[in-house]
């Protein structure tokens, strides 16, 4: 058994549950999910609760003899294919076996399902070629891919645009906030230094430094631009605070702030509450256009490792933002 095991859930998948089950109720099902998180947060068990959710009969119960043939990997019309350990990555030809099996026709009535655990490690073509099955059904019967990574940055912009995104948050970013909190910490420096370290001391330690000092100065004022000529002004002000240290602690923050707007309904998981307003005007924007500046604020993250000027990749950031 592939969830039973783990039984009861943790209070975030748990959260996470009741949201994709609520969604169901609505029919606001998606026909593609990109779940992301650390390692150990349970996005693999979460796709296999997913897909009960569209077989049981009994709004997805994680019991009944349906739940129980999925989640035991039985299920005819669900499959998996998942990162193999001698090559450490998905590989083209387990994509195209996947596509093989998916154009013979099913044995049984229902949606097709397909768990692509490690999207991530999957080279970009590999991950293009599975955009056929985003796209169209196949031979008439609905399918739905869930889609699962552990660094986003590394999932082809086709593929994040096309699912619904769902961040499953490491748990002890909050229980150190909570931690900070206790200590007299106010609720925002501890949620900001809660995302940088998981190390109670270093965090303390953090928010003494100017560096820190400075990000926060420079996240809090990006949050209030609110046009072109307000982003170049920006850009200026701050022009002198743009070291790798400082944009690497304002990147991990505007990530934080974007998976908590996709988040939105779900409050209780919520990072950054004391940004609530702004995550609340954040999330007003169109969900097209907020994963495509979320992609853009990953992928500009990522070249940050790569000896890059902290400089040129904020101003990136602000000229395809604004
Ligand atoms: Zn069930």
């Amino acid at each position: 058994m592939i969830l039973l095991d783990i039984l009861p859930m943790i209070e975030n998948q748990q959260r996470i549950y009741d949201v994709l089950k609520q969604n169901k109720k609505n029919n606001r099902m998606s026909h593609a999910y990109l779940f992301y998180g650390d390692e150990g947060v349970g996005k693999k068990e979460m796709a296999y609760a997913l897909a009960c959710l569209f077989y049981c009969e009994h709004k997805g119960c994680l019991s009944c003899e349906t739940c129980k043939t999925i989640l035991d990997g039985q299920h005819l019309n669900v499959s998996y294919i998942g990162v193999l350990d001698s090559k450490k990555l998905i590989s083209k030809e387990q994509i195209t076996d996947l596509q093989e099996e998916f154009s013979k026709t099913s044995l049984v009535e229902g949606p097709r399902i397909y768990i692509v655990d490690g999207i991530d490690t999957a080279s970009a073509s590999a991950q293009n070629s599975l955009l056929k099955f985003i796209e169209e059904p196949i031979n008439h019967t609905p399918t739905i891919g869930i889609f699962i990574a552990t660094d986003l940055a590394n999932v082809v912009s086709t593929i994040v645009s096309r699912c619904s995104l769902i961040h499953f948050p490491s748990i002890e970013i909050k229980r150190l906030c909570k931690s900070l909190e206790a200590l007299g910490t106010d609720s925002l420096d501890s949620s900001l230094a809660s995302l940088i370290t998981n190390n109670i001391e270093e965090a303390k330690g953090l928010l003494d430094t100017k560096g820190y000092f400075d990000a926060k100065e420079m996240f809090l004022q990006f949050l209030e631009i609110k046009n072109k000529k307000q982003a170049v002004l920006f850009f200026i002000e701050n022009a002198s605070k743009f070291t790798l240290d400082t944009v690497r602690l304002f990147f991990k923050w505007i990530m934080a702030l974007y998976e908590d707007v996709f988040k939105i309904e779900d409050k209780e998981d919520l990072i950054l509450t004391a940004l609530y307003d702004k995550i609340v005007i954040y999330a007003k924007t169109d969900y097209p256009v907020l994963k495509k500046h979320f992609k853009l604020i990953l992928d500009l993250y990522s070249k940050l490792n790569y000896n890059v000027s902290a400089k040129n990749i904020m101003h990136e950031l602000i000229t395809k933002l604004f």
